[in-house]
């Protein structure tokens, strides 16, 4: 059986991202499981790719 290591079992899931929401403002925190974004406020999920995508436009 092969060795699993959870990288996440002993870190925060969630990474501080240095994007904002693109609906309320708030911060984004990354969830690096998922590849998406929620936001602290609204708690709304992102794809990561959105939120790249809206970053990059500006
Ligand atoms: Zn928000």
């Amino acid at each position: 059986m092969a060795e699993f290591d959870n990288i996440y079992a002993e870190s925060n899931p969630f990474v501080r991202a240095h994007f904002d929401c693109p609906q309320c403002g708030g911060k984004l925190w990354e969830y690096a499981i998922q590849g998406q974004m929620v936001c602290e406020d609204c708690r709304n999920p992102f794809p990561s790719e959105d939120i790249f995508d809206e970053q990059a436009k500006r």
